[in-house]
Protein backbone atom coordinates (compact mmCIF):
# COMPACT_ATOMS: atom_id res chain seq x y z
CA UNK A 1 0.00 0.00 0.00
CA UNK A 2 1.11 3.52 -0.74
CA UNK A 3 1.62 5.67 2.50
CA UNK A 4 0.67 8.82 3.09
CA UNK A 5 4.15 10.24 3.19
CA UNK A 6 4.52 8.83 -0.22
CA UNK A 7 2.05 10.62 -1.22
CA UNK A 8 2.35 14.14 -0.24
CA UNK A 9 6.20 13.88 -1.21
CA UNK A 10 4.51 13.22 -4.78
CA UNK A 11 2.83 16.28 -4.82
CA UNK A 12 5.07 17.84 -2.25
CA UNK A 13 8.42 17.91 -2.38
CA UNK A 14 9.74 21.07 -0.32
CA UNK A 15 12.75 23.46 -1.17
CA UNK A 16 15.94 23.37 -0.01
CA UNK A 17 15.53 26.57 2.23
CA UNK A 18 19.68 27.27 1.49
CA UNK A 19 19.97 26.62 -2.50
CA UNK A 20 16.07 25.78 -3.52
CA UNK A 21 16.57 22.56 -5.15
CA UNK A 22 14.30 19.66 -3.83
CA UNK A 23 15.19 18.67 -0.26
CA UNK A 24 16.32 15.42 1.08
CA UNK A 25 13.78 13.05 2.07
CA UNK A 26 14.51 13.18 5.90
CA UNK A 27 15.99 16.57 6.56
CA UNK A 28 15.42 19.94 6.38
CA UNK A 29 17.84 20.75 3.45
CA UNK A 30 19.21 19.15 -0.23
CA UNK A 31 21.78 16.21 0.41
CA UNK A 32 24.35 18.63 -0.76
CA UNK A 33 23.90 21.21 1.74
CA UNK A 34 23.42 18.67 4.32
CA UNK A 35 26.82 17.41 3.76
CA UNK A 36 28.22 20.97 4.23
CA UNK A 37 26.52 21.66 7.95
CA UNK A 38 28.67 20.97 10.71
CA UNK A 39 26.83 21.32 14.14
CA UNK A 40 29.19 23.22 16.67
CA UNK A 41 31.87 21.16 18.21
CA UNK A 42 31.65 20.30 21.64
CA UNK A 43 32.66 21.06 24.71
CA UNK A 44 30.71 23.85 24.65
CA UNK A 45 30.78 27.27 27.30
CA UNK A 46 27.71 25.90 29.52
CA UNK A 47 26.68 29.71 29.30
CA UNK A 48 26.82 31.24 26.29
CA UNK A 49 27.42 27.77 24.29
CA UNK A 50 30.50 29.07 22.26
CA UNK A 51 32.60 26.00 21.82
CA UNK A 52 35.48 25.88 24.34
CA UNK A 53 38.65 23.53 25.03
CA UNK A 54 38.25 22.55 27.93
CA UNK A 55 35.10 21.57 29.61
CA UNK A 56 33.58 24.88 31.65
CA UNK A 57 33.47 28.42 31.25
CA UNK A 58 34.70 30.63 28.43
CA UNK A 59 37.02 33.51 29.42
CA UNK A 60 34.67 35.86 28.72
CA UNK A 61 31.83 34.40 30.62
CA UNK A 62 34.43 33.55 33.68
CA UNK A 63 35.33 37.64 33.77
CA UNK A 64 31.31 38.54 33.84
CA UNK A 65 28.66 35.57 33.73
CA UNK A 66 25.74 36.50 31.38
CA UNK A 67 22.13 37.95 32.87
CA UNK A 68 20.72 33.96 31.75
CA UNK A 69 21.08 30.31 32.53
CA UNK A 70 22.89 29.15 29.74
CA UNK A 71 22.39 29.56 25.54
CA UNK A 72 22.43 26.86 23.04
CA UNK A 73 22.62 27.09 19.21
CA UNK A 74 21.82 24.37 16.67
CA UNK A 75 24.82 25.39 14.69
CA UNK A 76 27.53 27.38 13.47
CA UNK A 77 26.64 30.89 11.34
CA UNK A 78 28.27 29.34 8.33
CA UNK A 79 27.52 28.00 5.14
CA UNK A 80 24.65 26.60 3.90
CA UNK A 81 22.60 28.09 7.10
CA UNK A 82 23.80 31.22 6.76
CA UNK A 83 22.55 31.26 2.90
CA UNK A 84 18.85 30.10 3.82
CA UNK A 85 18.99 32.51 6.72
CA UNK A 86 19.87 35.66 4.34
CA UNK A 87 17.61 34.37 1.43
CA UNK A 88 15.27 34.60 4.30
CA UNK A 89 15.48 37.60 5.86
CA UNK A 90 16.73 39.86 2.81
CA UNK A 91 14.44 38.05 -0.12
CA UNK A 92 12.47 38.31 2.60
CA UNK A 93 10.88 34.23 2.37
CA UNK A 94 8.97 33.84 5.44
CA UNK A 95 8.53 30.20 5.00
CA UNK A 96 12.34 30.00 4.93
CA UNK A 97 12.26 29.88 8.82
CA UNK A 98 8.98 27.44 8.93
CA UNK A 99 11.33 25.09 7.62
CA UNK A 100 14.71 26.32 9.70
CA UNK A 101 12.34 26.02 13.03
CA UNK A 102 12.19 22.33 13.69
CA UNK A 103 16.04 22.52 13.92
CA UNK A 104 15.25 24.35 17.09
CA UNK A 105 13.11 21.72 18.56
CA UNK A 106 15.12 19.44 20.22
CA UNK A 107 17.17 22.23 21.60
CA UNK A 108 13.72 23.56 23.12
CA UNK A 109 13.63 19.42 24.76
CA UNK A 110 16.49 19.38 25.90
CA UNK A 111 15.71 23.01 28.21
CA UNK A 112 12.29 21.40 29.28
CA UNK A 113 8.83 22.77 29.58
CA UNK A 114 9.20 26.80 29.86
CA UNK A 115 7.69 29.65 28.18
CA UNK A 116 8.49 30.62 25.02
CA UNK A 117 9.68 34.16 24.18
CA UNK A 118 10.33 35.06 20.48
CA UNK A 119 12.87 38.19 20.19
CA UNK A 120 11.21 41.15 18.77
CA UNK A 121 12.58 42.52 15.64
CA UNK A 122 13.43 46.31 15.50
CA UNK A 123 11.00 47.97 13.84
CA UNK A 124 13.34 48.84 10.62
CA UNK A 125 13.17 44.96 10.14
CA UNK A 126 9.65 44.92 10.77
CA UNK A 127 9.25 48.02 8.09
CA UNK A 128 11.03 46.07 5.57
CA UNK A 129 9.72 42.09 5.36
CA UNK A 130 6.60 42.36 7.39
CA UNK A 131 7.29 39.14 9.55
CA UNK A 132 9.27 38.40 12.19
CA UNK A 133 11.96 35.38 11.56
CA UNK A 134 12.02 34.60 15.41
CA UNK A 135 8.11 34.41 15.53
CA UNK A 136 8.13 32.52 12.68
CA UNK A 137 11.15 30.25 14.36
CA UNK A 138 8.95 29.77 17.48
CA UNK A 139 5.57 28.62 15.70
CA UNK A 140 7.59 25.94 14.20
CA UNK A 141 9.98 24.47 16.39
CA UNK A 142 6.69 24.39 18.68
CA UNK A 143 4.38 22.64 16.53
CA UNK A 144 5.41 19.28 17.46
CA UNK A 145 5.85 19.91 21.46
CA UNK A 146 2.52 20.07 23.92
CA UNK A 147 1.46 23.42 23.42
CA UNK A 148 0.73 23.73 27.64
CA UNK A 149 4.50 22.80 27.97
CA UNK A 150 5.89 25.37 25.75
CA UNK A 151 3.45 28.55 25.22
CA UNK A 152 4.56 31.04 22.68
CA UNK A 153 4.03 34.58 24.46
CA UNK A 154 5.48 37.48 23.29
CA UNK A 155 6.47 38.96 26.26
CA UNK A 156 9.05 41.78 25.70
CA UNK A 157 9.10 44.90 23.49
CA UNK A 158 11.93 46.89 21.86
CA UNK A 159 12.29 50.38 23.25
CA UNK A 160 15.32 51.22 21.55
CA UNK A 161 16.73 49.90 18.10
CA UNK A 162 20.43 49.02 17.13
CA UNK A 163 21.60 48.82 13.24
CA UNK A 164 21.09 45.70 11.39
CA UNK A 165 24.51 43.77 12.90
CA UNK A 166 24.90 40.89 10.09
CA UNK A 167 27.68 43.08 8.23
CA UNK A 168 29.64 44.94 10.95
CA UNK A 169 32.70 43.38 12.46
CA UNK A 170 33.31 42.07 15.67
CA UNK A 171 34.60 45.53 16.98
CA UNK A 172 31.90 47.28 15.24
CA UNK A 173 29.02 45.54 17.18
CA UNK A 174 30.87 45.07 20.26
CA UNK A 175 31.51 49.44 19.95
CA UNK A 176 27.62 49.37 19.71
CA UNK A 177 25.71 50.22 23.00
CA UNK A 178 22.97 47.26 23.50
CA UNK A 179 19.27 47.28 22.29
CA UNK A 180 16.88 48.26 25.00
CA UNK A 181 14.13 46.20 25.98
CA UNK A 182 10.58 46.40 28.11
CA UNK A 183 8.33 43.54 29.42
CA UNK A 184 5.21 43.05 27.72
CA UNK A 185 3.55 40.79 29.96
CA UNK A 186 4.91 39.40 33.39
CA UNK A 187 7.77 36.53 33.56
CA UNK A 188 7.34 36.11 37.43
CA UNK A 189 8.58 32.56 38.83
CA UNK A 190 8.52 31.38 35.24
CA UNK A 191 11.21 29.57 33.08
CA UNK A 192 11.81 31.29 30.18
CA UNK A 193 13.10 30.23 26.72
CA UNK A 194 14.43 33.27 24.83
CA UNK A 195 14.52 32.59 20.90
CA UNK A 196 16.47 34.39 18.21
CA UNK A 197 17.51 33.66 14.78
CA UNK A 198 21.23 34.30 15.30
CA UNK A 199 23.45 35.60 18.31
CA UNK A 200 26.50 37.48 17.53
CA UNK A 201 27.94 38.56 20.44
CA UNK A 202 25.28 38.05 23.29
CA UNK A 203 24.76 41.65 23.80
CA UNK A 204 21.23 41.75 22.43
CA UNK A 205 19.70 38.88 24.38
CA UNK A 206 21.67 40.27 27.29
CA UNK A 207 19.63 42.77 26.73
CA UNK A 208 16.48 41.34 26.72
CA UNK A 209 16.96 38.28 29.74
CA UNK A 210 17.74 41.70 31.94
CA UNK A 211 14.14 42.89 31.27
CA UNK A 212 12.61 39.80 32.18
CA UNK A 213 12.37 40.39 35.82
CA UNK A 214 11.18 37.90 38.28
CA UNK A 215 11.80 34.91 35.75
CA UNK A 216 12.90 31.50 37.17
CA UNK A 217 15.88 30.76 34.49
CA UNK A 218 15.93 31.99 31.17
CA UNK A 219 17.95 29.98 28.60
CA UNK A 220 18.86 31.27 25.15
CA UNK A 221 18.43 28.83 22.62
CA UNK A 222 18.97 30.33 18.66
CA UNK A 223 19.34 28.99 15.52
CA UNK A 224 22.94 29.65 14.90
CA UNK A 225 25.79 31.89 16.56
CA UNK A 226 28.78 33.49 15.33
CA UNK A 227 32.04 31.93 16.52
ZN1 LIG B 1 20.54 22.90 -0.67
ZN1 LIG C 1 30.86 31.60 27.56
Amino acid sequence: MIGMNFLSRLFFVPNCPACGRPAAAAGVFCEGCALAISPLPPPWCPYCGIPVILDGPCARCLREPPPFSGAISALPYEGPVMSAIRRGKYGPVPWIFGRLGPLLTPLLEAVGPSIVVPMPVTSAAWRTRGFSPPRQLCAAACRELPRRDFPVRELLRRTRDVPAQAFLTLAERQKLSPAEFAPVGSAEGARVILVDDVVTTGATVSAAARALEGAAGIWVVSLCRTL
